[in-house]
């Protein structure tokens, strides 16, 4: 039954370390900026009374478009100097999903993981496969050049300069890491998840994180949740993180908060891995935990308000 008061979104744009120090207040309005832009993309779907699968697609299509967020432009370098983005999208009503890995090509890879769940009977492509099937769907490719960023290659250069001198990692996520995500319910009670990366910088040229792997970095269906997960993504693909909640909820009875908390802070943090997610149920119920210092994130549901956040409980609101 249609119910226009449960619809909701939850966006992120990467978590980790954030350090406070490290972000000038021009830099933090930027990145609210950024996420109050992909709100409010995907609150018009819903509020138009559209799926949420469409809403988390454009949510995290703006993300990507977006140079400061490691996704699409802006995505971050492997080891070898090229982008390799992955991403999905995953429907809550029938576990339908789709996935690409390690791409470069496709103005948004959600797009790519959108058509291979609609236009293939395969939930993964990757590599010169995935590639081959971006273009012959028709989706708008660009330049290699394009999704470089000079402050994504001058991390790059850091990383792989700590890594000849043999330095420790100081596991700066700014410089390293990141993910765009989205989960939704919609008015008629339906979920939907969207993850989309560059992955890890400095990551080994092949390398797939959690976000393409459906239950682990991304995962939906209406009878429990919808997921995204940014962090470690070795942990996430270990650990089963958005599956784990799932069955959290499905098999013990906990409720969203509760499950997406235990995994998040009891069982993904004390193994190192570090990371937050974003979930949603079909009541439209919201949990948005993480275990580092921040995660870039933002809601907003019904009433048009959006709200987003880098460290622990700094909302900032505003009006659509
Ligand atoms: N989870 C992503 C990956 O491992 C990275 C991140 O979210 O920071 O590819």
């Amino acid at each position: 039954m249609s119910n226009p008061s449960r619809a909701v979104l939850v966006i992120h744009g990467g978590a980790g370390t954030i350090r406070r120090e490290s972000l000038t207040p021009e830099q933090e309005d930027a990145y609210h900026q950024g996420l109050r832009t992909a709100l409010r993309h995907g609150h018009l779907v819903l509020a138009a009374g559209g799926s949420a699968l469409d809403a988390v697609t454009a949510a995290v299509m703006a993300l990507e478009e977006d140079p400061l967020f490691n996704a699409g432009r802006g995505a971050v370098f492997t080891s070898a100097g090229e982008n390799e983005m992955d991403a999905a999208v995953m429907d809550g009503r029938d576990r339908r999903a789709g996935a690409v890995a390690g791409i470069c090509g496709p103005r948004h890879p959600i797009l790519a993981a959108r058509a291979v769940m609609e236009r293939t009977e395969h939930v993964l492509l990757a590599g010169e496969g995935a590639r081959r099937f971006c273009r012959e769907a028709g989706l708008e490719h660009m330049d290699p050049s394009w999704f470089r960023t000079e402050r994504r290659w001058a991390a790059l250069q850091e990383e792989l300069e700590r890594r000849r001198q043999a330095l420790p990692d100081d596991g700066d996520p700014a410089r390293k890491h990141g993910t765009v995500g989205a989960v939704a319910c919609d008015a008629a009670g339906n979920v939907a998840a969207a993850t989309s990366t560059g992955g890890m910088t400095g990551k080994t040229p092949g390398r797939v994180g959690d976000s393409p792997v459906i239950g682990a970095g991304t995962w939906a269906d209406n009878t429990t949740c919808a997921v995204s997960g940014t962090g470690h993504g070795e942990f996430f693909i270990r650990y089963a993180a958005g599956h784990e909640i799932d069955a959290r909820m499905r098999w013990a009875g906990l409720g969203l908060a509760q499950a997406a908390d235990a995994v998040v802070l009891d069982l993904l943090g004390p193994v190192g891995g570090s990371g937050g997610l974003i979930a949603v149920d079909a009541q439209g119920h919201v949990a948005l935990p993480f275990n580092c210092e921040g995660m870039y994130r933002g809601v907003v549901g019904a009433d048009g308000v959006l709200r987003t956040a880098i460290h622990r409980e700094d909302f900032r609101v505003e009006t659509a």
